[in-house]
């Protein structure tokens, strides 16, 4: 596994829980197991590592529910949100792709534990694309974006 040298932040949605890592690691994937898909309430978990000693909690601290004997899966206890997959004794923790800022910047590279795939998993790309909020959506969409509760893509000095 290399080491990339680039910095990442990420946190729940809500914002009560957030973290940097100093160094993230190149090996994102998607994993299949029943394990994550439970986990992450999803099909898969797309997860992407970074050491150990390179990740600070820079708000809050993530609640943990010990899956099996080494493995720690953490998330934010006020707002539900999965945050990463530990295993305990390889030095390192896979974030959840979607709770770090900037998601896009992991594509992945393999997917695991292809035993537990959703058979219909292959069909995702293929699918017709509906393409971004139509104005009928728009209304709606705006009122979302007037209430909307989820902490932003950044860190905040104070939040809410
Ligand atoms: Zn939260
Ligand atoms: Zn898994």
């Amino acid at each position: 596994m290399e080491r990339t040298g680039k910095p990442a932040s990420g946190g729940c949605q809500c914002g009560a829980v957030r973290y940097h890592a100093t160094e993230m690691l190149d090996n994102s994937h998607l994993c299949h197991c029943r394990m994550c898909q439970k986990a992450v309430g999803n099909i898969f978990a797309a997860l992407v590592a970074a050491p150990d000693e390179a990740i600070t909690w820079t708000r809050g601290k993530p609640s943990i529910f010990m899956s099996s004997e080494h493995v720690e899966r953490g998330f934010c206890d006020k707002c539900g949100t999965p945050l990463f997959y530990h295993d305990t004794t390889n030095g390192r923790t896979n974030f959840t792709i979607g709770s770090l800022d900037n998601p896009g910047d992991y594509p992945p590279g393999a997917n695991t534990c292809t035993e537990n795939m959703v058979p219909w998993f292959g069909s995702i790309t293929g699918m017709e694309n509906s393409g971004p909020t139509d104005s009928n959506g728009k209304a709606w969409a705006d009122a979302i974006k007037a209430s909307n509760h989820q902490h932003p893509d950044h860190d905040t000095e104070q939040w809410p």
